[in-house]
């Protein structure tokens, strides 16, 4: 689906339940714990106005669509790509989404449009291949065989080790093993800043539940290195039936890596540097918000 207005009212009529627990549950923290309120974000004013004038079309396959084309990855025509803020990331993310997933319906799509070097986004069955790559390749994946993200470097280096030497173009790999051989330990800095560079690429599964569980056991991605998130609480309105609050949507999940990886593995100060990434998520849900938060009166005056 798109955000189309009646869409959103619909919506908000069939999730009106849902949306009732999560104001309980939300009365218990102050406002500053709402993680979408303190965000440094470009001005969403761009999509504001385009919210007001509705849908417009994508400039690539003409399609009428809102904010941006879900199949094509841009913004739409009165949404002007600079005005759209660009995230750079201190790795490459990969998206592999289950062909059954709705294009419309899928929050992958802004991390493609909003950091669009660094990410790609593929659809199941037609994933790289990383199997020579896996001394520096994750995947998100919550499982008895998770690590936490500060643990990804060591288990990395294990790889590394075990993977033994020949077949590297890699300019880290020299350095360390040079420096395992020598017996040395590694100071504080050069680990820190080795450690860094040495996942290149993170893997996140964009579908349901179910769809992840199948797309996960695929061979091609069970010899990686499997990366479990802190526990978040979601903010999705698309909220799955059955699943706990801490399932994340997948740019929650892709945003709440980067912080922690930022923090935990860069070891540098979080300063809002990939809070953008949120920029199309964030007013989305603060529209849904009002939608649900005002009468039938109001949801029509915003949505006509
Ligand atoms: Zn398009």
């Amino acid at each position: 689906m798109s955000f189309s207005p009646p869409v959103f009212l619909k919506e908000s009529e069939e999730n009106n339940s849902k949306f009732v627990e999560i104001q309980q549950a939300q009365t218990t923290s102050t406002v500053s714990e709402d993680p979408l309120q303190n965000l440094c974000l470009a001005s969403q004013e761009v999509l504001q106005k385009a919210q007001q004038s509705g849908r417009s079309k994508c400039l690539r396959c003409g399609g009428s669509r809102m904010f941006y084309c879900y199949t094509c990855y841009v913004p739409v025509e009165n949404v002007p790509v600079e005005q759209i803020p660009l995230v750079k990331l201190p790795l490459k993310i990969d998206i592999i989404k289950h062909p059954k997933e709705t294009d419309g319906k899928s929050t992958a799509v802004h991390a493609k449009l909003l950091a669009p070097e660094f990410v790609d986004i593929y659809t199941y069955p037609c994933i790289p291949e990383y199997e020579e790559k896996d001394h520096e390749v994750a995947l998100v994946f919550p499982g008895p065989k998770s690590v936490s993200i500060k643990d990804i470097s060591s288990h990395l280096q294990k790889r590394i080790r075990n993977n033994g030497s020949g077949k590297n173009d890699d300019p880290d790999k020299p350095s360390v093993k040079r420096k395992k051989a020598e017996g040395q330990d590694v100071c504080d800095f050069s680990e820190s800043k080795w450690k860094g560079t040495t996942l290149k690429r993170i893997i996140f599964i964009d579908s349901t539940w179910n769809q992840t569980n199948k797309i996960f056991t695929d061979e091609r991605l069970q010899g990686l290195l499997q990366v479990e998130l802190k526990s978040r609480k979601t903010c999705f309105w698309r909220h799955q039936k059955g699943k706990p609050d801490t399932f994340l949507s997948t740019i929650e999940a892709i945003y709440y890596f980067l912080v922690d990886y930022h923090t935990d593995i860069l070891k540098e100060k979080y300063i809002g540097q990939y809070d953008n990434l949120l920029f199309f998520y964030s007013f989305m849900y603060q529209l849904v918000k009002n939608v649900r938060c005002s009468g039938d009166k109001e949801t029509r005056k915003l949505t006509h």
